[in-house]
């Protein structure tokens, strides 16, 4: 069986090319999981990380009896060009990732933010279903974010909207100085902050263990003070990088993504700390805004990519702003 550009294909294969891993996920007529496959993101550079995609590709063909429509979602956005930018796997970044796919699987291949394939899953049925501005956020090895208002994707001129992990953490507190550079050339990234690794920097600085952040919570959970205070500096920052969001868009819900999404504390402790800092003029008005886990958790970007993947699947017009469900417009990324 081989994939194919089929404009009515029942099927759709999404696939999520993250820090850490690529995740497949197949979806039938029904958006019901047909096959998943789950492999770590090759450290070799980009020609191994093609052939990782090309291989899950195949292993999905090999598992489906009907073709199916193909959609990628990563960090980052295509240029004008069709150049990949902004990724945190910088060897993607100037590379013609969705050209280079293609020609490799000789089938078409849309390619959006990942962080938008989140918003739009969890904005369509997820934590965000009904709400009528989602602002999702990815917290995993990378920090980026998706903005979906009344159920579409808002891409932006320049493929940025919802790119706040690059903008600067605000309201330092002692302790945040000196700024960790980023890869991005600019220093006090919220992502430097905020990603997994750097909540396992944080709790090595002041602890000297070395932790992964799932470790960190579990740790906390049992009750290990050190732990407890590393991941109340964290919901701290979280809450100050949300206030600014929340000043910015006012959003209905907030949902997380990306492995630390996981730590159960952070929707309690956050919206207990972000009205410090959410424009108030000094009133006691609640933040009504909703802090809430990915309703599809790990499998909410990859199915987004899936969705994306079907709807633009056939090579229409790459000059939409919003993608969702009914712009019937397609946009390569954002
Ligand atoms: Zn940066």
């Amino acid at each position: 069986m081989t994939t194919g550009r089929h404009e009515s294909a029942p099927r759709a294969l999404g696939i999520d090319l993250g820090g850490s891993k690529i995740e497949a996920l197949l979806l039938d007529a029904e958006n019901r999981e047909h096959w998943r496959e789950r492999v770590p993101t090759p450290g070799a550079g980009y020609d191994a990380i093609l052939d990782a995609i090309v291989a899950l590709v195949r292993r999905a063909e090999d598992a489906s009896a009907l073709p199916f429509t193909l959609g990628l979602g990563t960090p980052g956005s295509l240029t004008p060009e069709g150049l990949l930018k902004n990724s945190n796997t910088t060897c993607l970044n100037g590379r013609a990732l969705q050209r280079d796919l293609q020609e490799r699987l000789q089938t078409p291949l849309v390619i959006a933010n990942d962080a938008n394939c989140l918003a739009l899953s969890e904005a369509t049925d997820g934590a965000g279903a009904g709400a009528e501005v989602v602002f999702a956020a990815i917290l995993g090895t990378g920090v980026g974010a998706g903005i979906a208002v009344h159920g579409r994707v808002l891409r932006g001129v320049n493929g940025l909207a919802g790119e706040w992990g690059h903008n600067p953490l605000p309201w330092a507190v002692v302790g945040e100085d000196p700024a960790p550079s980023c890869y991005c050339g600019q220093a006090g990234c919220i992502e430097t902050l905020l990603s997994g690794p750097a909540l396992a920097r944080d709790h090595e600085a002041h602890t000297g263990r070395r932790l992964g952040a799932e470790a960190i919570a579990a740790a906390a959970g049992a009750g290990d003070v050190a732990s407890q205070a590393t991941l109340e500096r964290h919901a701290s920052r979280l809450a100050r990088a949300l206030a600014g969001v929340i000043n910015l868009l006012d959003p209905d819900v907030i949902v997380l993504g990306g492995g630390l999404s996981r730590i159960a504390q952070l929707y309690e402790r956050v919206p207990a700390l972000w009205s410090r800092w959410v424009f108030s003029g000094g009133h006691r008005d609640p933040v009504r805004t909703r802090l809430l886990p990915a309703r599809h958790g790990d499998a909410s970007g990859v199915r987004g990519a899936a969705w994306i993947g079907r709807r633009y699947g056939a090579a229409r017009a790459l000059d939409a702003r919003l993608e969702g469900p009914e712009s019937g417009a397609v946009t390569p990324a954002g």
